[in-house]
């Protein structure tokens, strides 16, 4: 299964904003608007969350 995730929190609760140019991405849990989103299998989704709480994967 893949994740579409936010870049800056890590939340799946994220909102495609249809632009006039270009759609941005909207993460509903921090605020984040914009055009980069991150996607990950369950693996790497792990990973991710781990970094982003600052426990390294050794
Ligand atoms: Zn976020």
């Amino acid at each position: 299964m893949n994740h579409r995730v936010c870049p800056q929190c890590g939340s799946e609760h994220i909102d495609f904003e249809t632009g006039y140019i270009t759609g941005k991405y909207r993460c509903l849990d921090c605020g984040y608007v914009g055009s980069v989103i991150f996607e990950f299998d369950d693996t790497n989704y792990d990973r991710f969350l781990k970094q982003l709480r600052g426990e390294e994967d050794k």
